[in-house]
């Protein structure tokens, strides 16, 4: 073992002093696939755990050329501008199935990279969508214990992605641009019944008068759908996140979603509900995995298929045995 790797207790505090390189140091633990790293890991979540939650979490989403990092970069410096300390995250479920990104590296927000209230973690790789959202969800309890109070977290708006995010965020913003049907950016409804605000973006230039009727469009759309528990209407605005015009307005809105939401004490509500589901999906997730990868229960298996394919077996019959087996 190296010298120089500091200890769970020396991270936890670099992390409440708000030190950068103690954060990043210890989400890469978070990420890491050693056992002896997740131990540490978690004793470091449970050190910040009770110094995180005092923060908004914000999911946006949009298909690829959307403009979602210039996008992300106009507005992380406007909230820095306004005295917010702003994480951005990132859940990128191509990366996941092809090592590749689709969300692309996040050097591209040159300015708020540089920015001292700003920290930029890109998406963690994992086996499944559900190990990053876990690694994901871990990750936003060390940000907030550093300090973020604006965590911002990122997803292509194509896959499943999106659901995941969802459950992880307060409030979920999707962004889209005007001129492109909803076929061609890759869109489907059940995003836009999650989305607590639509922006269309590339409001500029030739584009001002387009973006202005896509906005009465979707207006309209989202008008079709059943009004939400938090009791809050979602609405449509458009920006420039080029000119960056438009940006506080999507702030606007957003702080009075949070105004509407802590005090009918949804905002708690959901959070506790979040919490619970993560849960559930971990023990889901956990079960499943220690199922398939049990030797014997993996032959098994194998020998069932073949003889409910050839109808020696009921298929219930045949998951039966295997789950009794499992559990005896
Ligand atoms: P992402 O794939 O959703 O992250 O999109 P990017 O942020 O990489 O933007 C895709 C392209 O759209 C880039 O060439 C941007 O310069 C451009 N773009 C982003 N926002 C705007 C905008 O507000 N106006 C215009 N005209 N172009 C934009």
């Amino acid at each position: 073992k190296r010298k120089n790797q500091p200890s769970a207790e020396e991270l936890i505090a670099g992390i409440l002093a708000q030190d950068k390189v103690a954060l990043s140091r210890a989400i890469t633990l978070v990420e890491s696939t050693n056992i002896e790293h997740l131990a540490k890991a978690n004793e470091i979540i449970n050190g910040c755990l009770p110094h995180a939650n005092q923060s908004i979490r914000i999911g946006i989403t949009g298909v690829p050329g959307v403009g979602k990092s210039t996008f992300i970069e106009a507005f992380g410096k406007y909230l820095t501008s306004i005295g917010k300390k702003v994480a951005v995250l990132a859940v990128d479920p191509s990366s996941t199935i092809s090592h590749g990104s689709i969300l692309g590296d996040k050097t591209r927000m040159e300015e708020l990279v540089k920015d001292e209230n700003a920290f930029i973690r890109p998406s963690a790789s994992g086996e499944t969508l559900g190990g990053v959202a876990r690694k994901t969800r871990e990750t936003i309890i060390l940000c907030e214990a550093c300090g973020f109070d604006t965590i911002i977290i990122e997803t292509v708006g194509v896959g499943q992605s999106e659901t995941a995010v969802h459950s992880m965020v307060d409030f979920f913003l999707l962004l889209k641009i005007s001129g492109a049907g909803d076929e061609l950016q890759g869109i489907k409804r059940g995003i836009m019944e999650m989305a607590d605000t639509i922006v269309i973006n590339k409001a500029d230039g030739d584009n001002v008068a387009k973006a202005k009727l896509a906005k009465t469009e979707f207006n309209r759309a989202l008008h079709l759908f059943p009004a939400k528990s938090s009791g809050w209407i979602p609405n449509v605005t458009t920006c420039s996140a080029f000119e960056k015009t438009g940006i506080d307005n999507v702030w606007k809105i957003i702080a009075d979603y949070f105004e509407l939401v802590k005090s009918n004490n949804y905002f708690e509500e959901k959070r506790q509900n979040q919490n619970q589901f993560w849960m559930m999906e971990t023990i889901n997730e956990q079960l499943k995995s220690h199922f398939y990868t049990h030797p014997e229960i993996s032959s098994l298996l194998e020998e069932n298929k073949k003889a409910v394919q050839s109808n020696e077996i009921s298929p219930f019959a045949a998951a039966m045995n295997l789950l009794e087996k499992y559990f005896k």
